[in-house]
């Protein structure tokens, strides 16, 4: 489909990023083209709705810091808002935190734990890249925590050989929507 030719096309493979052996799926020049943006944000907007077409979700977050720039035009398109799930350190407090571990040490995401009402709102997470899971995983969880229904996560790509999406079959439904 659209987003998959789109991926396709504009995705940058980088050899030895961040470290030697791990080739790197930048995905810059995707959003960077105003057509293949367009159909990467549908293709994770389908992710928010139901077969007839009906809104499934109240609010889309986007995880740091690729996850941002998709999380915007995806609530636009589904008619909702959107949060910034981030990284530790960035925001104000009160905050929830969810530590999570790395190949090399932990690292943590962050919600904010006022201000905005996530009890019971039904959510849809979206990143660029599903790797190891890790990342996905600590961000249910938190959202979880703070009282939220994750419906679905949808990734622009799924780096299958990592195994992220056997991490995650505690999700409803299958849980993750893979556009490209
Ligand atoms: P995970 O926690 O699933 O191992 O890694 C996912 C996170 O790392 C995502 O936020 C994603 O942006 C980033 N990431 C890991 N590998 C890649 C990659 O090859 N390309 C890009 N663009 N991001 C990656």
């Amino acid at each position: 489909d659209a987003a998959r030719a789109a991926v396709a096309a504009h995705t940058r493979h980088v050899a030895d990023f961040p470290e030697p052996g791990v080739v790197f799926a930048d995905l810059t020049p995707v959003f960077a083209d105003g057509a293949a943006l367009a159909a990467v944000i549908d293709g994770l907007a389908a992710a928010g709705r139901d077969d007839d077409g009906a809104r499934s979700v109240d609010l889309v977050a986007g995880l740091d810091a690729r996850g941002f720039l998709l999380g915007s035009g995806v609530a636009l398109r589904l008619g909702v808002g959107t949060l910034a799930v981030r990284k530790a350190g960035k925001l104000p407090p009160p905050v929830l935190r969810e530590e999570y571990q790395l190949e090399y040490g932990s690292a943590a995401l962050e919600v904010p734990a006022e201000g905005i009402e996530l009890e019971g709102r039904r959510i849809l997470i979206v990143d660029d890249v599903l790797a190891t899971g890790g990342t996905v995983g600590a961000a249910v969880a938190l959202l979880r925590r703070a009282g939220a229904i994750v419906e679905r996560v949808s990734v622009v790509l799924d780096l299958e050989a990592l195994g992220g999406r056997g991490r995650l079959q505690q999700l409803p439904g299958g849980g993750i929507t893979v556009s490209a």
